[in-house]
């Protein structure tokens, strides 16, 4: 793992908090009337600003993010139009498209639109699953990272730990994970919003760390296990350690509707540690 060199990522919303879903574990969901920022389509110049920064502090992935249960064709048109300006304007950026569920013919669509990799996340068992969302199947989320896999795009499906769920409900996930193949494993931590009726994420970082290791472990094909939202609340001052524990990829910059750390802070972090950041994919 010391060899290694660390993926970074950098994920933008540019469409926030207008789904009419009810994920527990979601701020974005328009249920919850959490305080966050809210809006249709975020400016084009706004997302290449920060495509420009994300590349300028190392990120070779660029996420275009929507807050949708799925893509819908006013929806497909807006990621295609953003993912050619993307590309035009910063061609070093490896476009990722997280967009809810999507058929076969919408993803071959989105990768004619320069879109290289589909971001779906299982996120959490199966059966656990009616447990956190009762508006759609787990069942649909598994089949839209089988669409991915059809349409040759680079499947990238993780998951959120700490909504209550079991460690086989845990175990689970990933071995449902493992059986979609994926390149790249986003894994989450809960991020507590007291508009959601979710109690905290209950997860010590001792047992955070774990399942760093447990991803790792389960799914040992997958060319990055990457940790994305809730980073610096589970692992605090202990945010190091996660590429002891088989991390080699991270989210930097701000998530979706929570800040990250600085950029900066993660490069520092990444250099003390002797990590390099990875310059292709
Ligand atoms: S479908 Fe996605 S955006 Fe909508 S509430 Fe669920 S997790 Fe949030």
């Amino acid at each position: 793992m010391i060899n290694e060199k660390i993926f970074l990522c950098s994920i933008c919303n540019i469409n926030s908090g207008t789904c009419n879903e009810d994920c527990k574990f979601c701020s974005q969901s328009v249920r919850y009337k959490a305080d966050i920022e809210r809006y249709k389509q975020k400016p084009l110049d706004a997302i290449l600003q920060e495509a420009k920064e994300a590349r300028a502090h190392g990120a070779l992935g660029f996420c275009l993010v929507t807050a949708d249960k799925g893509i819908t064709e006013k929806s497909l048109k807006f990621v295609c139009d953003v993912a050619q300006a993307v590309s035009k304007e910063v061609p070093e950026l490896r476009l990722i498209a997280c967009n809810g569920t999507a058929t076969l013919e919408q993803l071959l669509i989105l990768k004619e639109s320069g879109i290289k990799a589909y971001n779906h996340n299982l996120e959490t068992s199966k059966d656990f699953y009616s447990k956190i969302c009762t508006t759609h199947p787990w069942q649909e989320r598994y089949e839209t990272c089988q669409n991915v896999n059809k349409a040759g795009l680079v499947l990238i499906s993780g998951g959120i730990f700490g909504l209550g769920e079991t460690q086989e409900d845990r175990v689970s996930m990933l071995e449902s994970l493992r059986s979609l193949n994926p390149t790249s494993v986003p894994i989450n931590f809960y991020h507590h919003n007291e508009a959601l009726e979710l109690e905290p994420n209950p997860l010590t970082t001792d047992e955070a760390l774990e399942l760093i290791k447990l991803t790792r472990e389960t799914i040992p094909h997958a060319q990055r296990i990457m940790v994305a939202g809730g980073r610096e609340l589970m692992f605090g001052e202990r945010q190091n350690e996660i590429f002891a524990y088989g991390a080699n990829s991270i989210v930097i910059g701000n998530y979706l509707t929570t800040n990250g750390r600085v950029m900066s802070k993660d490069l520092e972090m990444l250099k003390s540690l002797n990590l390099e950041v990875a310059k292709k994919v």
